[in-house]
């Protein structure tokens, strides 16, 4: 294993071990679910929005390393950052996991980068997805002021 490879399996064990903004926060913060029912992997995503911001994020996750670590770099990721900010590292982080060949962002993906190494392994890739498409349910029913549907992966 490379060096660089060591360096992105000891952030990801470290997101693991200790996961960033976990727990819950009170309503009317949203609050989504997701599972992705192939590896066992649970997770309620609560996300306070004011003005176009997600102002605070929290997660409860329940399942293998590669769907805490992504959920947990995830909340590093959007706290603080406008929805439109969010929708270009939703996309940009969609296409490193699920397109073939060479990846070069358009935004800063920052430590988000660690996951690519996920597409060698196709069944997981579902894993590090899990609470990106939790995500994207939330955002698209603040958008829509309608109450999130949970989410399953497929
Ligand atoms: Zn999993």
């Amino acid at each position: 294993m490379s060096a660089i490879e060591d360096l992105y399996r000891e952030i990801i064990l470290d997101h693991y071990s200790s996961p960033r903004n976990r727990g819950e926060l009170p309503a009317p913060a949203l609050k989504i679910e997701g599972a992705n029912p192939l590896c066992g992997d649970e997770l309620v995503l609560y996300i306070e929005e004011k003005d176009g911001q997600i102002k605070q994020v929290k997660i409860n996750t329940k399942g293998c390393s590669i769907s805490q670590a992504s959920a947990s770099l995830m909340t590093e990721a959007i706290v603080g950052k406008k929805i439109e900010e969010i929708q270009k590292i939703i996309e940009n982080f969609k296409d490193m996991m699920l397109k073939d060949g060479s990846f070069t962002p358009t935004v800063d993906l920052g430590d988000l980068e660690v996951l690519e190494g996920v597409k060698k392994y196709p069944v997981r890739i579902k894993c590090a997805l899990l609470a990106w498409n939790t995500l994207i349910e939330g955002l698209k029913a603040l958008q829509n002021h309608k109450k999130p549907e949970p989410v399953v992966m497929e």
